[in-house]
């Protein structure tokens, strides 16, 4: 199955919610970083807030997030445009447990700041940011919502790994209070919200986003859109060359002089690009 999103409106047009399957982004994101529980965990919850969030504006817009942690963690940074994902994590070799043998994600994030840029193509990108109050993802961005975007909403998120720590199924929730919305159905969702199954159980018994939608919203809904997601790194040769070229002559004639060659992997996807002793003469030439 692809990895897609579901948008539906509820509770009388004044709730909107956005369900995900990203099994997929996070299995590859694993592949690519050989990711270990603690970090998988972390940043496949990451990678599913963004993908959501990435198809909560209109097409084309682009976000970068970054989740600064003080934990062994640290730093983890994703792109995302219209339901595609790219990332990475400063540590992607963290596996802390808890006393009973769950895995520590909160631990292993730390304290520390949610910064999200959008780039809506207007005159400024637009920046806002939240501290992290949990560790735990979801309710960092529940958090992040609430004091930086000023949205009353809900995040569910949860990454699946079997016995051996690979990704078995991924994905998430984000619910949003609408304008005009009575106090009444705001409390009656909370209470439901807390009462129903847990979002790590929907994951790991397999639901579809619209079985999620289903669940959260009571039955009480109508689906409007399907978006699918993906992971996907744009990285070219062309693109790299531009980046290398950009740090100026002096810096491209240093790298040919002392190491005839250059080498460059991308942060995003680990693919790996060389530039030979001619092409950087060639780029030297054309600066
Ligand atoms: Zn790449």
């Amino acid at each position: 199955m692809k990895d897609y999103l579901e948008k539906a409106y509820c509770m009388n047009q004044t709730v909107r919610i956005f369900a995900a399957c990203t099994t997929n982004i996070v299995k590859e994101a694993q592949n690519i970083f050989n990711m270990w529980p603690s970090s998988i965990s972390a940043f496949g919850r990451v990678l599913t807030i963004s993908a959501i969030m990435s198809c909560t504006y209109k097409n084309g817009e682009f976000l970068n997030i970054k989740v600064d942690g003080d934990g062994p963690i640290g730093k983890m940074t994703v792109e995302a445009t219209d339901g595609k994902v790219r990332g990475f994590v400063q540590n992607p070799g963290v596996f802390l447990q808890y006393n009973n043998g769950k895995i520590n994600v909160a631990d292993a994030v730390g304290a520390g700041t949610i910064e999200v840029v959008k780039d809506l193509h207007l005159r400024q990108p637009f920046s806002s940011s939240s501290e992290i109050i949990s560790g735990e993802i979801a309710d960092d961005f529940t958090y992040y919502f609430a004091k930086s975007e000023q949205i009353p909403s809900s995040v569910g998120l949860s990454v699946n790994l079997d016995k051996e720590s690979k990704v078995v199924s991924a994905g998430g929730f984000l619910l949003q209070v609408m304008p005009g919305c009575k106090q009444e159905t705001i409390e009656t969702l909370e209470k439901h919200l807390n009462e129903m199954k847990p979002i790590s159980k929907m994951i790991e018994e397999g639901y579809t986003p619209e079985e999620i939608i289903n669940e959260v919203t009571m039955g009480d809904y109508t689906l409007l859109e399907k978006r699918e997601l993906k992971y996907e790194c744009n990285c070219s040769k062309e693109r790299f060359k531009k980046g290398l070229k950009s740090i100026g002559k002096d810096a491209l004639t240093e790298i040919l002089n002392e190491d005839k060659h250059a080498h460059i992997t991308c942060n995003f996807c680990k693919k790996e690009y060389e530039f030979s002793e001619d092409e950087l003469k060639e780029m030297i030439m054309e600066l």
